[in-house]
């Protein structure tokens, strides 16, 4: 645990000083669970963004991309079922005044048994060696069945109380598990409630005659109101989909994890809209293409899993997180949902207006039902940079921090150095420069002896450097080295396009999928 708390303290303090995230309006002591993205993290953002649209729009015939609003009109959010059900239940502790989501209490609860189970799996495979199997092992051993047994109860229970909305039994189930404050021990509870998260706004402007809005807790609803226009419009046959990134609004009741719990994010979403009857053979093709797109950038496949949910959203006919290994535990990174025909069906009472699709094979109007995929841009940022942050024992005894970042995420793909500030060493740096940043975005550092330099580069995660000396001004060769193995090459100055271009082309990543 503290090794964990260690480097979650690494990748935040890290993030700062590389120019990555800052604390929002840090010089007023920062606003609770907002944060700012800086010169590198925005591009880090970017990059990403450009990664999941050129994956999931531009590589599909069938899924277009749309920017809806953040305000939306008020009945948006009584159709969606946001005013009524958009809740999470609270419980403060009477002791510590501190205010827990009582779920995730639970949860937690449940992923300390886990813990155990996956002690119990270690041991074993020391024990058995290479006579090991996991799934087996599993299945027959009677302790570890019974944490699981005792994880699936309790797990069944919770979900069955929160769709019950029996926060009673949710409270009861806390005291029954002798759940404590995490942080002070104290098991002195109040009842359990729920918390609209939406946040409120006003437009218009007198207080009289103001309207009562929402910021838009999910960007989905702006796709489902445009169905219709989209459809028409692009002439778009089932089964087709449409994208879109931006900013949601969540007020949060615990926000402490840096950038995976905001109360402003943004969301990375794709409605696919199918014939009914067959959402559930896209729910699972999806799952699995999400997976492959995740894989793709090189994390590593152990640090992946899916979880399916035993407690559905009132809109949901299945459900699935694809969960990330971040420095505090498995997570969710992203939802996979299947929901049914309830938005459109939804937006169709409560507009008056038909959200219908005429399938001119079937010759008949039906209302499609949906799958989607829903990820949180900032969350993938904190999974590809807290996985991507190493501490590395170097050869002569020493060690490197350094980030590496998937080449095609990195903010800055190759740096370039004159050995020396002067001999004409800069002119022809900068010449380079000129001519790379064309295709790639790059970075110019003059400064320091070259050593520093590249492990400034490292630790900023640039996966180039590319250094002028004075056989340069000889034979237009220079040196590139390459971040992850810090070989080092003499390469012609007119090879360095095709030598980063390979690293950071688009279609080698996706390919991989
Ligand atoms: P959680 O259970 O963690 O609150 P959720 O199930 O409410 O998340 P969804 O409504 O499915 O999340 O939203 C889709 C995605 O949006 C999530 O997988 C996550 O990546 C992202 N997301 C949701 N809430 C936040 C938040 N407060 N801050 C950052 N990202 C978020």
């Amino acid at each position: 645990m503290a090794k964990q708390e260690d480097q979650f303290k690494k990748v935040l303090s890290h993030a700062k000083e590389y120019g990555y995230v800052f604390q929002s309006s840090e010089i007023y002591d920062g606003l609770s669970a907002v944060y700012d993205y800086a010169q590198n993290g925005v591009e880090l953002k970017k990059n990403i963004r450009d990664y999941w649209w050129k994956a999931m729009v531009q590589m599909h015939e069938n899924i277009v991309g749309i920017d809806a609003s953040i305000l939306m009109h008020p009945t948006t959010w009584k159709a969606s079922g946001h005013v009524d059900a958009f809740n999470d239940p609270l419980i403060d502790n009477k002791d510590s005044k501190k205010r827990y989501r009582a779920d995730v209490l639970i949860e937690d609860y449940c992923a300390k048994i886990e813990g155990k189970i996956n002690k119990e799996v270690d041991k074993a495979a020391k024990r058995f060696g290479e006579a090991f199997n996991k799934e087996e092992f599993l299945a027959t051993n009677g302790r570890v069945f019974g944490y699981q047994e005792k994880i699936n109860t309790i797990l069944a229970r919770m979900g069955a109380s929160l769709e019950k909305e029996d926060l009673l039994d949710v409270k009861a189930l806390i005291e029954e598990l002798e759940i404590a404050d995490p942080l002070t021990g104290s098991r002195n509870w109040t009842e359990v409630k729920q918390f609209n998260l939406m946040f409120g706004t006003k437009l218009g402007a007198s207080a009289e005659t103001a309207m009562d809005l929402y910021l838009r807790p999910e960007t989905a609803q702006g796709i489902f109101v445009n169905f219709l226009n989209v459809q028409k419009t692009g002439r778009m046959k089932i089964p087709f989909g449409i994208a879109q990134t931006g900013k949601a609004f969540r007020n949060e009741i615990v926000a402490r994890q840096f950038i995976f719990r905001m109360r402003e994010f943004e969301q990375m979403e794709m409605q696919f809209f199918v014939k009914p009857g067959t959402q559930k053979e896209w729910y699972d093709q999806w799952k699995a293409t999400r997976l492959k797109w995740h894989l793709s950038l090189g994390m590593g496949a152990e640090n992946y899993r899916f979880h399916d949910h035993d407690k559905l959203a009132h809109y949901a006919d299945a459900a699935a997180d694809i969960e990330f290994k971040f420095p505090f535990g498995f997570k969710e990174l992203e939802g996979i949902h299947s929901r049914t025909d309830f938005d459109l069906k939804a937006h169709e009472e409560f507009s008056g207006k038909k959200l219908q699709y005429f399938d001119h094979e079937e010759n008949k109007s039906y209302t499609p039902y949906v799958v989607e995929t829903s990820i949180g841009l900032d969350r993938m940022f904190l999974a590809v940079f807290s996985n991507s942050l190493q501490e590395e024992a170097l050869e002569n005894g020493t060690s490197r921090t350094v980030l590496k970042l998937p080449a095609i995420l990195a903010p800055y793909k190759a740096a370039i150095f004159p050995l020396v500030k002067k001999d004409g060493l800069p002119e022809v740096a900068r010449k380079i420069m000129g001519d790379l940043k064309w295709d790639f975005n790059v970075f110019y550092d003059e400064k320091d002896a070259v050593g520093k330099r590249y492990r400034r580069q490292d630790a900023a995660g640039t996966p180039f450097c590319i250094t002028v000396d004075h056989q340069t001004l000889e034979d237009k060769t220079v040196t590139i080295r390459h971040r992850d193995t810090m070989e080092q090459k003499r390469v012609k100055i007119s090879e360095l396009k095709e030598i980063i271009e390979a690293e950071v082309a688009v279609k080698n990543w996706l390919q991989r999928m």
